[in-house]
């Protein structure tokens, strides 16, 4: 999904966004990968670690390795003397932070001088788990600056307020729009909706849901109920622009020229489906865009 060799092999940008990536998922940088006097390339995190009564600081080493383009693993002849860049920067573990994965023999190595107590600890974050972090909302930033062609491909989510909307299947609790740069067209939006012949048409309930058994239990309720039929659409459709605009533009349309009628909750289901893939289909915004909002009061009323 995201391709790592878009990140230059030299190794500099590697330990750059290494550097932002750490920083963003809440780490403390301490140094940055400036070519010291050591000549190596590591780099010095700590976080803060709460006991029951003081907080600690933990530092790491981390160990930044782009061997993307060869695709091999990193083993323990790339990561000498591990025991040693630790002491000699007064670390208590180590962190390798690698586009491919590390070979069995360095972890080998590394749970031997966990377990000799040399080390305290250690982590890795390998291609896959990078991979997991940046495809989460809330790190479209870090991609789109560091690898703008995966950044196309997987269109990240992005926040536009403060918290992120799900969509809920209404029966399972599922998000269903969290994996959406899979456009598995597994999730729909209905509305439920009773003819009337003599006005318009009434919707008195929109749910969101899986495909199948979700969607036969919610559908068969408004039946139930209210003898209502069920019209639904494809969430991975309406993620894309044009659709997008088409499901905004036919909502304001049948409401000028008076096709339907909506109660209050299920207008209020149709707004926050709106939003939540407004998520996904809008660009991010700069940062002086968001200035401005802030400037405005950020608050928006009309949700
Ligand atoms: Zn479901």
């Amino acid at each position: 999904m995201i391709d790592f060799t878009e990140i230059d092999s030299d190794g500099e940008v590697w330990e750059l966004f290494a550097r932002d990536f750490l920083e963003e998922i809440g780490f403390y940088v301490e140094s940055s990968p400036g070519r010291g006097a050591d000549g190596g390339k590591d780099l010095l995190v700590t976080e803060q670690l709460r006991g029951n009564l003081n907080k600690y600081k933990f530092r790491w080493l981390v160990s930044c390795k782009h061997y993307a383009k060869s695709n091999k693993s990193v083993n323990e002849r790339d990561e000498i003397n591990i025991q040693e860049r630790l002491d000699s920067f007064k670390a208590d573990g180590f962190v390798g932070f690698y586009s491919t994965v590390p070979s069995a023999g360095l972890m080998t190595r590394l749970e031997q001088l966990k377990e000799n107590g040399k080390i305290k600890d250690f982590r890795f974050f390998d291609g896959k788990l990078i991979e997991n972090y940046l495809v989460r909302i809330g790190y479209s930033r870090l991609l789109l600056r560091f690898l703008p062609e995966s950044y196309k491909k997987i269109k990240p989510r992005h926040l536009i307020f403060s918290d992120y909307i799900p969509v809920n299947c209404d029966y399972c609790g599922k998000d269903l729009i969290e994996n959406h740069h899979e456009e598995n067209y597994t999730g729909i939006v209905c509305n439920a909706e009773v003819i009337d012949d003599g006005g318009p048409n009434k919707v008195v309930g929109v749910y969101f849901s899986c495909k199948g058994e979700c969607d036969k239990s919610l559908s068969d309720k408004y039946w139930r109920e209210y003898k209502a039929i069920t019209k639904w659409q494809d969430l991975s459709d309406i993620q894309i622009p044009v659709f997008y605009l088409e499901w905004i533009m036919g909502t304001l349309n049948e409401l000028k020229y008076g096709r339907l009628e909506y109660t209050d909750e299920a207008f209020q289901k149709t707004k926050e489906v709106t939003l939540a893939l407004a998520q996904i289909v809008m660009r991010e915004m700069t940062e002086k865009e968001k200035d401005r909002v802030l400037a405005l009061g950020q608050i928006p009323d009309w949700i």
